[in-house]
């Protein structure tokens, strides 16, 4: 069983999807690790980690040379992947929704792609969830950026001089990114308060030591769909959540927005009228920028990587947060990887066998076509 990681070519992708560390795993089970030259360059692992821990490092085209497994943060295109196995696996995160051609590219070429963003959330995969693992440290990030685009202080402060107050961080969306920016905030001495579509959240925001702002009474309010995550909302939902939404952030030094709804675009939650009402100097720190209809992600008007100034209001977000991390975004996402083959392999085939539920959840392609029901429907 051969395991191949290439560098990974997407712009501004810092991450690799095997670490040293797990290279020795993978290799204690019995299989062959190939890195290529300068894979790990960009999160601080050199050529030599990886011989180190037992890999063989080389160019590309050798180190796919028979490859069964291929391991990839965002994955290559599969004319990059000519001379592996047929059939090989492909485990990355796809974007399937974003690039339904390059699934179907992958299909074409044979190969059994893996999107481990299609991980079920259920509590024996919790370990090889790449989703909560990025979104963690995309959520402390956020918190981290808006601070240092901030031009004052987060924690209440008495001095000699005078007091200088606490800062009030709001955070929109409360799943894994927004509890851990909910945390960050509060170990930054901030003043917290969070909203959510999901009622249960309510009492995780209270148990962070945050205030839960929340819309009650409307018809439709329940917003928890399938699997934990949340559904569209109801348009007298919605409505009855701008007006709370517009009262509170007009009071807020810093928000955080972490919004998503699988295979749409990310619901907009803050517009440019809000921003007007909101004080000079404050800032909003938009974590779905990425997914985006064109005309912001969960903010009217931001962009990714840049910083966008309206009314005086300070509004940022990055393309590929967890890309800002990158040597604790790779340790992280190359043990989601290893917890997951690992978790499947087989000792007397010498590879992994994935199981129905978890195996159909995450399989795009398989024998040349795409059998994914979640692209199907
Ligand atoms: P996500 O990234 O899909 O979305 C972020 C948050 O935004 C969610 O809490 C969502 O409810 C919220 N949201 C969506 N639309 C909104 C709106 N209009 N206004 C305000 N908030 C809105 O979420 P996630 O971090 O992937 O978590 C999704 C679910 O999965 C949660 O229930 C989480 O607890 C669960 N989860 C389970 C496991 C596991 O058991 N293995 C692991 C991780 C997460």
């Amino acid at each position: 069983m051969r395991i191949a990681v290439l560098r990974e070519t997407a712009p501004g992708e810092t991450r690799v999807a095997l670490t040293p560390e797990t290279a020795k795993k993978f290799i204690a089970l019995g299989a062959q690790v190939a890195v290529e030259s300068g894979a790990g360059t960009a999160a601080s692992i050199t050529d030599a980690a990886y011989a180190e821990a037992g890999a063989e490092v080389g160019p590309a085209q050798k180190v796919v040379q028979g490859a069964d497994i291929l391991l990839a943060v965002q994955p290559p295109e599969p004319a990059a992947l000519a001379g592996a196995s047929p059939g090989a696996l492909v485990a990355a995160v796809f974007d399937p929704f974003g690039r339904r051609d390059r699934v179907d590219a992958y299909a074409a070429a044979g190969f059994e792609a893996l999107a481990m963003e299609f991980m079920p959330r259920i509590t024996r995969a919790q370990s090889m969830d790449v989703l909560s693992s990025q979104s963690n440290l995309s959520g402390y990030k956020a918190v981290i950026a808006a601070a240092d685009l901030y031009g004052r202080a987060f924690p209440m402060m008495m001095t000699a001089a005078g007091t200088v107050q606490a800062a009030r961080v709001f955070v929109m969306g409360v799943g894994v990114a927004g509890l851990q920016a909910i945390a960050t905030a509060r170990r930054l001495g901030a003043q917290v308060s969070a909203t959510d579509v999901r009622s249960a959240t309510k009492e995780q925001i209270q148990s962070l030591g945050a205030k839960p702002v929340f819309v009650e009474k409307v018809a439709g309010i329940e917003g928890e769909g399938a699997g934990g995550y949340a559904t569209e909302m109801s348009p007298e939902y919605q409505k009855a959540q701008a007006e709370l939404v517009s009262g509170h952030i007009a009071k807020q030094d810093i928000v955080i927005t972490t919004a998503l709804i699988p295979g749409r675009a990310a619901p907009r939650l803050i517009t440019g009228a809000q921003i007007a009402t909101m004080k000079p100097g404050s800032v909003i720190f938009d974590l779905a920028v990425a997914q985006g209809d064109g005309t912001g992600g969960n903010v009217e008007g931001s962009r990714a990587d840049q910083v966008v100034e309206k009314h005086g209001v300070k509004i940022m977000g990055y393309a590929n947060t967890p890309a800002t991390l990158p040597a604790d975004a790779s340790a992280l996402y190359a043990r989601n990887l290893y917890n997951f083959l690992s978790a499947f392999w087989d000792k007397e085939q010498g590879k992994p066998v994935l199981d129905a539920e978890i195996g159909d959840a995450v399989r795009l392609t398989r024998g040349g076509q795409v059998v994914s029901e979640r692209l199907k429907s």
